[in-house]
């Protein structure tokens, strides 16, 4: 039997990608096609891993030419049996046609479910910190979407009913049209001094708010720059936000951090930042290889039981090492009593989450400690030590381990590659806007930075911005490339490269 489709409307809530449901993202993670409209969080995609993707184009969600084209394609693409998301900004039934799309599906018997999601206004409510309903000031509120003229008067928004409500007055509309939104208000009976906002950009790091009163608010919006999408809160609530606003007065609210990692490890770097309230730019340097061959590092895997240390230098390596094992049908138990050493706590966390608990974790996350620590723990002279590494590993470690009479060997899990194309793409930032800090996580990341981005680039970029180490050895290949170190990280990991950042 033909298997059927079954098309999933999802709200993706309005841009901060922690703000989609567990369902949501359940069903991003196990779908075959997501159509995603404009502005959607690149995280939410990410979820769907390798699903067809297909770009909806929907700006602002209200006039689109191509919604015809849209329900066809979601219909399409049910047809072939496929489950399909429907991935929408904010909440799919708040200004969002999910009505619509939902009735041509019926008409074309396609089966379907609706997933909530925060709608703008709340997004804005939470992250402006200004309640949308608050005991004694405000008791109902009213979503408003304000896209006609609204001086020409509109067959279903009432002025006179939304003027006199006395409650909270949301509207989903861009800033252009404002002074005609207050002077309609007004107009209405409104009182001038109402207090009213502009929220740009609700729960992103880019989140602009502007504060004033229904008589001023459009001219203020003009000045700050306020652009798309936005949203107008109109009501006695706005005044709560001095005591209820906790996002901009985050740590690192506003600031610009640029992340030189590799894509793939800058995931907890990035959010931790994030979650700081900074603007993350990720530029990863380098792109991360498999090896050119696997035959050292299987060979390795093979006589791993005769080995007496395991020696990982980066979470990198372990990933890369267990996808190895697993690709060749084995598990941990070819460790067997070879012990495990782990050159910091990232690189043990990595080994828990393959039930591996590292028995050497050497209390400075350097190379040089790690030596020390492991001497310290055992006489190496004959022991046999497997380093797992990439490409661009120091020479330190097999020389300093052989010179105390250990058998080392050394294998490739990953391999890593410049990329130019990043040079380019952060000369150009600098040009367009302020980046605060500039941060580094290794040597390797700051000699890629400097070879991408030759020396004419960097001696412009270089006092125009905070460059932050994660550690001695990154800071000593940072000024050696000629690059100043504002700071550098207490705690040699990713947690005491953020705390660094705070503190600049
Ligand atoms: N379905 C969406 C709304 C689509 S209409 C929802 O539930 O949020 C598009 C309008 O929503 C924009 O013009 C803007 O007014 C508002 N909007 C969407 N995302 C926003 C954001 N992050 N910040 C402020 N307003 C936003």
């Amino acid at each position: 039997m033909k298997k059927k489709g079954k098309v999933y409307l999802i709200g993706a809530g309005p841009g901060h990608a922690g703000l989609i449901t567990v369902r949501g993202k359940e069903l991003l993670e196990t779908c075959d096609a997501v159509v995603y409209d404009h502005l959607v969080p690149a995280e939410h995609l990410a979820y769907a891993g390798k699903a067809l993707k297909i770009y909806a184009g929907k700006k602002g969600g209200l006039k689109s030419a191509s919604q015809e084209t849209i329900n066809r394609r979601l219909c399409f693409l049910a047809k072939q049996g496929k489950k399909v998301v429907r991935l929408k900004g904010g909440d799919p039934f708040i200004f969002g046609r999910g009505g619509e799309e939902i009735a041509y599906l019926k008409r074309h018997k396609i089966p379907f479910e609706a997933v909530p999601g925060v709608t703008a206004a709340l997004g804005a409510a939470a992250y402006a910190g200004i309640p949308l309903t608050h005991r004694g000031l405000a008791s109902q509120v009213t979503f408003v979407t304000a896209h006609e003229d609204p001086a020409k008067g509109s067959a279903l928004i009432d002025w006179n009913v939304l003027a006199k409500s006395g409650g909270t007055l949301v509207f989903y509309m861009g800033a252009t049209r404002l002074d005609q939104l207050t002077s309609t208000l007004i107009r209405k009976g409104l009182s001038s001094k109402t207090p009213a906002a502009v929220v740009e950009c609700a729960t992103l790091p880019s989140q602009k708010t502007v504060r004033g009163t229904l008589g001023d608010i459009a001219k203020k919006a003009g000045q700050a720059g306020i652009g798309t999408p936005a949203l107008t809160v109109v009501g006695k609530v706005v005044n709560l936000r001095n005591r209820v606003d906790w996002f901009s007065r985050l740590p690192l609210s506003g600031k610009a951090v640029l992340v030189t990692r590799a894509r793939a490890q800058a995931g907890r770097l990035s959010r931790e930042l994030l979650n700081l309230g900074a603007r993350v730019i990720d530029s990863p340097m380098i792109k991360i290889l498999p090896p050119a061959t696997w035959a050292k590092l299987d060979a390795a895997i093979d006589g791993l039981r005769t080995f007496d240390w395991a020696v990982f230098t980066s979470a990198n390596g372990v990933e890369k090492f267990m996808n190895r094992l697993c690709a060749l049908k084995k598990d941990t138990r070819v460790f067997g009593d070879a012990k495990i050493c782990a050159i910091g706590p990232a690189t043990a966390d990595k080994l828990k989450e393959y039930s591996l608990h590292a028995d050497a974790v050497p209390p400075d996350y350097v190379s040089e400690s790690l030596v020390s620590f492991l001497a310290g723990k055992e006489d190496l002279r004959g022991k046999k030590l497997l380093l797992v590494r990439s490409n661009l590993g120091r020479d330190y470690l097999p020389k300093a381990f052989r010179k105390l009479g250990a058998r080392v060997h050394e294998v490739m899990a990953y391999r890593t590659q410049r990329d130019q194309s990043a040079g380019r793409r952060i000369a150009e930032l600098f040009r367009k806007r302020e980046i605060d800090f500039v941060t580094f996580t290794s040597s390797s990341t700051v000699k890629n930075f400097t070879a991408v981005l030759g020396k004419k680039t960097l001696s412009n970029i270089k006092n125009k911005t905070k460059w932050i180490s994660i550690g001695p050895v990154t800071s000593a290949t940072m000024r050696a490339c000629g690059l100043k170190v504002h700071r550098q990280a207490g705690e040699y990991t990713i947690p005491g490269l953020v705390q660094a950042i705070c503190r600049s």
